[in-house]
């Protein structure tokens, strides 16, 4: 149920006492915001999905027993979970980047840090605000939408510029 920290993946004590006693006013369950994102509802829904760390990720089918490759599609080298598709990924933060530097700034902040989905949704709210945080989630939904075309449509032109233009 937690964002997982990546192996390899850097990581700053100082940081995350910052961001824990940041963010500790915070309720888990309060993330009825999404419901108010500047975004298409099919963008809400998946953000919504993201809070309740329910999208079929490979490392999610794998705990339920089904056989995939376990490889991110883009990096073609860490495990696919939601902290590495959404935070912690080399193509992924470079698509984040050529969108708004503030999401690469700030998925760098947090990743690292065993916190549940919520709790880093919400505390990216807070940093972005809501109108970052809507472009965000159309950026995350995009990063999911081009995962899928790449596993499903064995779509391979899906770099980050690609994803960065379809995006913005
Ligand atoms: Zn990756």
């Amino acid at each position: 149920m937690y964002w997982r920290s990546s192996t390899d993946g850097w990581f700053s004590t100082k940081s995350s006492v910052q961001m824990i006693q940041k963010d500790k006013g915070h309720s888990k369950s309060e993330v009825k915001w999404i419901w108010d994102l500047d975004c298409t509802p099919k963008v809400k829904h998946f953000v919504w999905r993201l809070s309740k760390n329910g999208l079929p990720t490979k490392e999610k089918l794998q705990q339920r027993r089904i056989a995939v490759p376990m490889q991110c599609v883009f990096c073609n080298h860490h495990t696919e979970n939601t902290a590495h598709l959404f935070l912690e990924c080399s193509v992924v933060r470079d698509t984040l980047q050529r969108v708004n530097e503030n999401f690469l700034k700030h998925s760098i902040s947090i990743s690292g840090i065993n916190r549940d989905e919520k709790t880093i949704l919400n505390i990216l709210k807070d940093k972005l605000g809501m109108q970052q945080m809507s472009k965000l989630a159309v950026a995350w939904w995009s990063v999911w939408y081009f995962r899928n075309q790449i596993i499903f449509n064995n779509n391979t032109t899906c770099d980050a510029t690609n994803i960065a233009e379809f995006i913005n």
